[in-house]
C-alpha cells in the first residue's frame, strides 16, 4: 500500500514512517498542506494519514476540500485535541476515523487495518488461490501443507497481484504502489520481489507471468 502521511511535528512523522515502512508500505510524508497538495496531484494513495494543526492551514479544511473535489481515497485524522468536538468535526469533515496524540503505533495499526478493511483495501482474511492458502495477518503463504512466511514487500506485492488475477500490472505501477519517492527504485527491484515470490509460490498452481514489455500478471496454471 503506499501512504501519505502529513504531519509537522519531524520525530512523529518520522515514528509513523519507520513504522509503516516496517509493515512493508510505501510511504511520502508531507510537512505542509502545500506539500500534501503537490504529493496528492503526482501519485494514488491507498490512505491519507493527516494531521489537524500544520503550519499553512488546517487539516479539517483539507480535507473537506478533497471530498469536494471528489476525492475518496480513506483517511484517518491525527489530532492532539482531546475534545470530543474535534473528533466529531473530524468525522464529519469525512475522515474515516482518527487517533488522539499520544497514539500507541499498535492503535495505529489497528485502526490503519480497520479503515482498510471497511474500505474493501486489503482484505484481512484467509484467501485460496490455486493452491495457496494467503494469510495476509500471519504474512504466510502455505502450499502443499508447507507455510512459507513472506516479507513485508512479497506480502504487499501478492496483495495486490491476489486481488486482480488475470490483470497486467505494470512494472511503473508496482514501483508506485509498493515504494516512496524516497526510495531510489529500479525496475530490477521489482524483479528481485517477483523472483522471491514466485519461490513462495511454488508447488502451487499459481504463476506470476512476466508479459513481456507490458508487465506481470497472477494466474492459475
Ligand atoms: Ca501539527
Amino acid at each position: 500500500m503506499r501512504f501519505l502521511l502529513v504531519e509537522d511535528t519531524p520525530e512523529l512523522a518520522r515514528s509513523v514512517r519507520d513504522l509503516l515502512v516496517l509493515d512493508g508500505h510505501g510511504v511520502d510524508h508531507a510537512a505542509s498542506l502545500a506539500e500534501a497538495e503537490d504529493c496528492l496531484a503526482a501519485a494514488g494513495y491507498d490512505l491519507i494519514l493527516l494531521d489537524i494543526g500544520l503550519p499553512d492551514g488546517d487539516g479539517r479544511a483539507f480535507l473537506a476540500r478533497q471530498r469536494r473535489q471528489g476525492r475518496d481515497v480513506p483517511v484517518i485524522m491525527m489530532t492532539a485535541r482531546s475534545a470530543v468536538a474535534d473528533r466529531v468535526d473530524a468525522l464529519d469533515g469525512g475522515a474515516d476515523d482518527y487517533v488522539t496524540k499520544p497514539f500507541e503505533m499498535s492503535e495505529l495499526e489497528a485502526r490503519i487495518r480497520a479503515v482498510l478493511r471497511r474500505r474493501g483495501g486489503a482484505a484481512q482474511t484467509l484467501r485460496h488461490f490455486a493452491g495457496v492458502a494467503f494469510d495476509p495477518l500471519a504474512a504466510t503463504v502455505t502450499v502443499a501443507g508447507e507455510t512459507r512466511a513472506l516479507r513485508s514487500r512479497e506480502l504487499r506485492l501478492f496483495e495486490i497481484l491476489l486481488a486482480a488475477p488475470g490483470r497486467i500490472h505494470s512494472k511503473e505501477h508496482l514501483c508506485d504502489r509498493l515504494f516512496s519517492y524516497a526510495e531510489s527504485v529500479t525496475d530490477n527491484a521489482i524483479e528481485v520481489y517477483v523472483g522471491r515470490l514466485r519461490r513462495k509460490l511454488a508447488g502451487s498452481a499459481a504463476r506470476i507471468e512476466t508479459v513481456r514489455g507490458l508487465g506481470y500478471r497472477l494466474t492459475a496454471a
